[in-house]
C-alpha cells in the first residue's frame, strides 16, 4: 500500500519544485525579465532570497507569509500555485500509465497553471508559451495518445472554432471580444489532448465562464467586462477534460 503511493508522493514533491518555478514564470515572463537570474527578491526591500527562504510552501509557512528582512506580507498566491501544481502532478501520475503520456501531461499541466496565473494577472496569453506548446503537443502525440492525426485535427479545430467566434463577434459588435491568445491556447490544448478534448474544454470553459459571469453580475461587481479572462477558464476546462473527459463524454452520450 505504501509502495503504491510512492510514485504519487514523489510526483507531488517534484510538482512543488516545478510550482515554485512557475511562480517565477508567472511573475517575470510578462515583464520580459529573465527567468534564470537574478535570484528571487523581496518586491518591497529587495532582500535576495537564499535557498532556505525558497523552499516551496515550507518557507512561506515558517516565515508566516512575510519577508525575512522587512516583514512585508508575501502573497499567498506563491504557496497556492505550488500546492496546486503538486496536487495536479500527483493526480497525473495516479491516473496515467507510465511513459511518454505521463511526461506529456506533466508538461501540459505546468503550462496550464502558468497560463492561468499570467492571464489572471496580466490578461495576456504569451506567444512564447502557446506557440512552442502547440509544437511540443503535436511532437509528443507522435509517441503517445491521442496520436499525431488526432493531435493535428485538435490543433486546427481548437484554433478554428475560437477564430470563427472571435471573427463573428468582431463583425457583430465592432469590438474585440476574444483575443488571439485564446485562439492559440485552445490550439495548444488540442495538440496535447486531441480534438474531442477541444470540444469538452470549450463546453466546460464557456459554461463555467457564464456561471461566474452571472455570479459577478448578481453580486453587482460590474458587468461581464469585469469577469475573469477566458484563458483562465480554458485552463480549468482543459484540466477537467484531461482527467475526466472520457467518462464525461460517455455519460453525455448516454442521454443521446
Ligand atoms: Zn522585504
Amino acid at each position: 500500500m505504501i509502495e503504491d503511493s510512492l510514485p504519487a508522493v514523489a510526483a507531488a514533491l517534484f510538482g512543488l519544485c516545478i510550482g515554485s518555478f512557475l511562480n517565477v514564470v508567472i511573475y517575470r515572463l510578462p515583464l520580459g525579465q529573465s527567468l534564470a537570474s537574478p535570484p528571487s527578491r523581496c518586491r518591497n526591500c529587495g532582500y535576495s532570497l537564499r535557498w532556505f527562504d525558497n523552499i516551496p510552501v515550507l518557507s512561506w509557512v515558517w516565515l508566516r507569509g512575510r519577508c525575512r528582512q522587512c516583514h512585508t506580507p508575501v502573497s499567498w498566491q506563491y504557496p497556492l500555485v505550488e500546492v496546486i501544481t503538486a496536487a495536479l502532478f500527483a493526480l497525473v501520475v495516479l491516473l496515467t500509465p507510465p511513459g511518454v503520456l505521463t511526461a506529456s501531461r506533466l508538461i501540459l499541466v505546468s503550462i496550464l497553471v502558468a497560463l492561468f496565473g499570467i492571464d489572471l494577472e496580466h490578461q495576456i496569453l504569451p506567444n512564447s508559451i502557446t506557440l512552442p506548446g502547440i509544437v511540443v503537443g503535436i511532437a509528443l502525440s507522435v509517441f503517445a495518445p491521442p496520436g499525431w492525426r488526432d493531435s493535428l485535427i485538435g490543433a486546427v479545430l481548437g484554433a478554428g472554432i475560437l477564430y470563427a467566434i472571435a471573427y463573428g463577434y468582431f463583425a457583430w459588435r465592432g469590438e474585440e471580444g476574444m483575443g488571439m491568445g485564446d485562439v492559440k491556447m485552445l490550439a495548444m490544448i488540442g495538440a496535447f489532448l486531441g480534438w474531442k478534448a477541444v470540444l469538452v474544454t470549450l463546453v466546460l470553459s464557456s459554461f463555467s465562464g457564464a456561471l461566474i459571469g452571472v455570479l459577478l453580475l448578481s453580486l453587482q461587481k460590474g458587468g461581464m467586462k469585469y469577469a475573469l479572462p477566458f484563458g483562465t477558464f480554458l485552463s480549468i476546462g482543459a484540466l477537467i477534460a484531461m482527467f475526466v473527459g472520457e467518462p464525461l463524454m460517455a455519460w453525455y452520450a448516454g442521454f443521446l
